[in-house]
Order: structure tokens, then sequence, then C-alpha cells
């Protein structure tokens, strides 16, 4: 069994990012994403801390913008707005979900497609099922690609199997499956036979958010295991994928932590530096 691990797609990358962005620094060019958090949420702190860390080690910004938890709808729109019109900045990421009281869908369809740089507006959307190579697709779909292209895994003709229809993940993901000309199967809930489906499939990718739900009834001999989710198991990560017991029975399996999510904030900074090329 092999273990696909995000550190070395990261290492990869993030070099090839950096020499990039060197180019850019030596044009007075510096790459530069703005995060808006609302509040002081862990997970997005967490989150936040990766992205600096992946920004700074390519030589690119990070720049926060913290507001607080009752912020006006105004307030959060007038500075979306100012964030887009700013030359400085290259890529936009607003941390979600915001509070209640906030109109997230017409906040998040502010930014133009350009600076969107995790797909969060409806244009942006459309560009992925449209395949038109307009804007950027959101990250953690398209570090699965990446991730698969690493390992040299490739997709035209596959069956691929993916668990979960979310607009973040799910459907982003077999969009960009599909693009690199994969046969692409979508379950959820209302699936019938999950394990058949998964079982005929070369490459399984689980994104449904139920922790270890992917177990050896699920697989079958040879199959490429993409693991997207990340759940919380008596204070431990977990993904979607029972490893333990898939693991031995499969080709390859990325790890939960150190699997995809690991690439996430590599397709960020790879938004934010194709942008500033662009301006
Ligand atoms: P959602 O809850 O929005 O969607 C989950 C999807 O999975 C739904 O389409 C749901 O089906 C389907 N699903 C849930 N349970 C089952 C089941 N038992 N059998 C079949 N299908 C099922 O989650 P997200 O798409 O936002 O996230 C999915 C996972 O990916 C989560 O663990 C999340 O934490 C992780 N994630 C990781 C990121 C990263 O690596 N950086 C970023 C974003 C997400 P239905 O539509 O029928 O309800």
């Amino acid at each position: 069994m092999r273990e696909f691990r995000a550190k070395p797609v990261v290492e990869a990358l993030t070099q090839e990012y950096k020499e990039q962005a060197d180019k850019l620094k030596s044009r007075g060019v510096v790459p530069a994403l703005a995060i808006v958090r609302v509040g002081k949420r862990e997970d997005d702190l967490a989150y936040e801390r990766g992205i600096i860390k992946r920004f700074e080690s390519a030589g690119c910004e990070a720049k926060v913008h913290e507001l607080p938890e009752d912020v006006t709808f105004e307030t959060v729109r007038d500075l979306l707005i100012q964030l887009d019109k700013d030359e400085k900045v290259h890529g936009i990421l607003m941390f979600r979900p915001l509070p209640k009281h906030l109109d997230e869908d017409a906040l998040r369809n502010l930014v133009s497609a350009g600076k969107d740089a995790d797909c969060m507006s409806d244009i942006n959307a459309a560009h992925v099922f449209a395949q038109d190579g307009v804007g950027y697709p959101p990250c953690t779909p398209e570090a699965v690609i990446e991730m698969l292209r690493f390992y040299e895994v490739p997709l035209k003709g596959k069956r691929v199997t993916v668990v979960g229809r979310s607009m973040v993940v799910g459907k982003p993901l077999a969009m960009l499956l599909l693009k690199e000309n994969a046969t692409v199967t979508i379950c959820h809930t209302r699936t019938v036979d999950l394990e058949a489906e998964c079982q005929r499939a070369d490459i399984i990718c689980a994104a449904a958010g139920a922790p270890r739900m992917i177990g050896p009834d699920h697989v079958s001999e040879g199959q490429i295991i993409m693991d997207v989710g990340i759940n919380m198991v008596d204070g431990k990560l977990c993904g979607d994928v029972d490893y333990d017991a898939v693991s031995p029975l499969v080709d390859a399996i990325t790890p939960v932590p150190g699997g995809v999510g690991g690439v996430t904030t590599a397709m960020l900074l790879k938004h934010v530096i194709a942008s500033a090329k662009g301006m």
C-alpha cells in the first residue's frame, strides 16, 4: 500500500510558486491575499495560521482583516468592495459560514472572479461547471487533482466515484475530474447501493463529512482512495475513510491529517500568484 501524503506535494509546489513569486517581486509586485475573518472561530484561526505559514514560505503576503462577531452587513460589504478595487490585493478569501445576521450570499458574490481565490462566488462556480478556464476552482477539490497529478495517477478514462455532492467539494470535484476525462459517479445520502458504486471505481474520493464511513466493504483491490473528510472524533482528527481497515486492502490512500487538506493552502497560493501575474 502506498500513502499519498501532502508533504512532498506541498514542498514541490511551494518551490515552484516561490520562483514565480520571486520573478513578480523583481518587477515590484508582491502577491497578496486578503483574508476577511468575522469573529474568532477556532477552525478559521487554524486555517488562517496554515495559510499565513504557506504564504510566508513562498515570500508572499497574507493579510488578515479581522472583524467583530456583531459587525454590520454594510461594514463587511464596504471592506470587500475596497479590497476588490485595491490593486495591491490579488486574492480575497472570506471565512464562512458568516454569523447568521449577515447576508452571506450577497457578500460572497461581491468579489470579482479574478480575485475570488477559493471560488466563493456563483460566477466562479459557473466557470468551473462551464470549464472555460476563467476564474479559479475551489481549493480543496483542486488539491485532490493536484495530488493525483503529483503521484502520477492517470485520470483519463478512469472510473471515479465521488461520495458527496456539496457545492464546496463534491460537485466541483466531479467537474474537475470530468475535465481530466475521468468517468465520474457522484454519490450522496440517497444513493441506493453505495458499496457497489464505490467498489467498481478505480478511484474513490470521499467527501461526505461522515467519520470513517468508507470501510472494507466499499473498497476493492488496486483502488486509490482520496479522503477529503476532516472530522473531529473524541478530540482527534479523522477522515471519511476507515484508514486502518481500508489501507491494507487498496493500492494507495491519503491519510487524515497529512493528506488532501494539507495541499489546500498551496492551491490558494497558486491562485493568488496567477492573479498577480495577470494584473
Ligand atoms: P457537506 O456536509 O456540505 O456535504 C456532504 C455531502 O456528503 C452531501 O452531499 C451528503 O449527501 C453526502 N453524504 C453525507 N453522509 C453521507 C453518507 N453516509 N452516504 C453518502 N453520502 C453522504 O460537506 P462538505 O462537502 O462541505 O465537506 C465534506 C467533507 O470535506 C467534510 O468532512 C469537510 O470537513 C471536508 N472538507 C475539507 C476541506 C479541506 O481539506 N481543506 C475543505 C472543505 C471540506 P446529501 O447531499 O444527500 O445530503
